[in-house]
């Protein structure tokens, strides 16, 4: 089992430019696996999913959402919010999901919708939201338009480390000079207005040629694009302290800073009207309520910052922040912020940079997010005759340009549903949701310099090991070993550890713990570790906030089975009518065997 790899293709040279060849970037074999959670097969239906929605006929823009309660399941229209925004967010999970499956298909299509991104970049280096009609009709806006630049940076500071072409470095280091007509500068701090010319949700905000109508600075954190400052604009200092990090950029690192002072006053933090508990000053443990998703970028932002300049203090001050924002919902299973499949993506992505930058061991808690919610509101294979179910009987869509009805249901398999009855999918949820997969795929296993470290006991392909996961079915991992001399393999939480037996080939192992985590050296290319433990099934109740525009009561018990830390069972659903938790399958103590073709690279990227 999983020894029959051989080789199945070799990659041709890419065509310089926008549309790189992951096959460049690693090689493929055949391997018998478990078939239990596979990150690599979860983003080829992300990638599925992203070309799917991608309208050729509408200069290849994607659709930003999905209805399966019409008759039959519609979607679209494109919409203004997918320009300056949710494309870009897209645009950037698919480079991590070429890198994680090797996938070649549809290059060509991708490569026009890239070009077309890549058009937006005027010679001030800002991304402007064009308003030619005869080309984009469906663009309600009045004149061009600025918008967030920061998705786009974000994506191209992803896809510069992917493809390796230096055309994004100049067109993100212009994107940071022009940056400076975008904010305001004031004593040791800076800030980006919220308030603008152009009508309509997404365009409240924006900078058109003649500069911004009102440059005043925001009082608190509810003005903006869905009343939340942080939504529209706070992750601009991840990009910039990311890419100084990356190319020593110090104008990057210099305004990334200055907003960073901006979005640390106190008066963005701790502001709701019942005030704070006793004896606690909220606003310096970034205490928060509000917009989930604006709150999480902004505090991963505020963490890439204070990675970049080793600032201890806004390190412990994001930790809180984290700490606090899985106190809403059911963070267990990672059902927190505001149910959309766009929230756990972002939670995984927090926790792991954390992680990664000793701020906290945050691990256990990504391996029940990406176990849970992080990947059961993603639409698979599986949800077909659900999705197919919902549309008999409903009211014919809206008849509008942009709508579309065309195998609708297959399109979906991979996006991201915009809320826990999934009837739906939005094309944010997509992107995030699929960005949790590349995070928590990203932090299963680490190298450097001959020591491997297992973090999450998943399946996974990489040029030092390959990891067969049997969990939750049987309590069994197998490390397949390719080049490390040292592993660490961290054990979850409920496993018992007298219980724990390895061997190294035919041979037992003594365990040696690390704290967490069991040790491993002097292994030779080719050694096998197993690893064995008992699965524990637990019935546990838990009592489950209602979580901001779900329906149902305030508060609700729910019964809950889980095997290690997957939910196999719920009773009753989360919302009403939800499908998701319906797996006792799991319930087996055998796991289903499948042929998978692996992928690995030894490109790792920095997010
Ligand atoms: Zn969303």
């Amino acid at each position: 089992m999983g020894e029959s790899k051989k080789r199945v293709s070799k990659g041709e040279e890419p065509r310089r430019g926008t549309g790189a060849v992951p096959a460049r970037l690693g090689t493929y074999y055949e391997s018998t696996v478990p078939d239990t959670l596979d990150l690599a097969e979860r983003a080829r239906l992300g990638l599925h999913h992203f070309d799917s929605i991608t309208n050729a006929s509408s200069d290849y823009e994607m659709s930003f959402y999905g209805d399966f309660r019409t008759h039959p399941a519609s979607m679209g229209p494109l919409a203004t919010a997918v320009l300056g925004g949710c494309q870009e967010k897209a645009w950037e999970a698919i480079a991590y999901e070429r890198l994680m499956t090797g996938s070649t298909q549809n290059l060509d299509r991708e490569a026009k919708m890239v070009d077309m991104l890549a058009s937006m970049l005027a010679e001030d280096g800002l991304q402007w939201i064009s308003c030619d009609v005869t080309k984009k009709p469906w663009i309600k806006i009045p004149e061009p338009c600025v918008g967030g630049q920061e998705p786009m940076m974000e994506g191209m500071i992803v896809w510069y480390q992917y493809t390796g072409d230096q055309v994004w470095k100049q067109r993100i280091d212009r994107m940071v000079e022009g940056m400076e007509k975008l904010v305001v500068h004031k004593d040791d701090y800076a800030y980006i207005p919220v308030i603008g010319y152009i009508p309509g949700e997404y365009y409240q905000s924006c900078y058109v040629k003649r500069g911004w109508k009102d440059t005043s600075e925001p009082v608190n954190e509810k003005a903006g694009e869905e009343g939340s400052l942080f939504n529209q604009q706070g992750n601009n200092p991840d990009a910039m302290a990311n890419w100084y990090m990356l190319t020593g950029n110090e104008h990057a690192l210099r305004l990334s800073g200055q907003l960073v002072r901006f979005y640390t006053k106190p008066k963005f933090w701790a502001d709701w009207e019942g005030g704070e508990y006793p004896h606690v000053a909220g606003a310096e443990h970034a205490h928060w309520q509000g917009h989930f998703h604006g709150h999480l970028q902004t505090l991963k932002a505020i963490l890439r910052y204070a990675i970049a300049t080793n600032d201890e203090r806004l390190k412990e001050f994001i930790r809180d922040g984290y700490e606090w924002a899985r106190q809403a919902g059911f963070a267990r299973i990672g059902y927190v912020g505001d149910g959309q499949g766009c929230g756990t993506g972002r939670l995984i992505g927090l926790a792991v940079m954390l992680s990664y930058h000793g701020v906290g061991d945050y691990w256990e808690d990504v391996d029940q997010y990406i176990r849970n919610h992080g990947t059961e509101m993603q639409f698979t294979p599986e949800d077909k005759e659900f999705l197919n179910r919902l549309s008999e009987g409903g009211s014919p869509p809206q008849n509008a340009p942009g709508i579309f009805t065309d195998d609708v249901v297959d399109r979906a398999i991979g996006g991201y549903a915009g809320s826990p009855d999934k009837t739906s999918f939005a094309l944010c949820c997509s992107a995030r949701g699929n960005m949790g997969l590349f995070y928590a795929w990203d932090g299963t296993v680490r190298h450097q310099d001959g020591t491997a470290q297992i973090n999450l006991l998943l399946n996974r392909a990489s040029p030092w090991l390959d990891i067969d996961s049997y969990l939750p079915y049987e309590g069994k991992v197998v490390v397949r070993n390719k080049t490390a001399r040292e592993v660490f393999v961290r054990i979850p939480l409920w496993v018992d550890r007298k219980a724990v037996r390895c061997t190294v080939g035919p041979k037992e192992a003594s365990n040696r713990w690390f704290d967490n985590r069991l040790r491993f050296t002097e292994l030779r290319p080719g050694d096998v570790l197993t690893i064995r433990f008992p699965m524990v099934e637990k019935t546990e109740e838990w009592v489950v906030p209602r979580i901001a525009g779900d329906k149902g009561p305030e508060m609700q018990v729910h019964t809950c089975k889980f095997k290690g830390n997957t939910l196999a069972e719920i009773s009753p659903p989360l919302v009403p009518g939800s499908p998701l938790y319906q797996r006792s399958y799991f319930l087996k103590n055998e796991a289903p065997m499948k042929k998978v073709t692996r992928f690995v690279s030894p490109l790792t990227l920095k997010w």
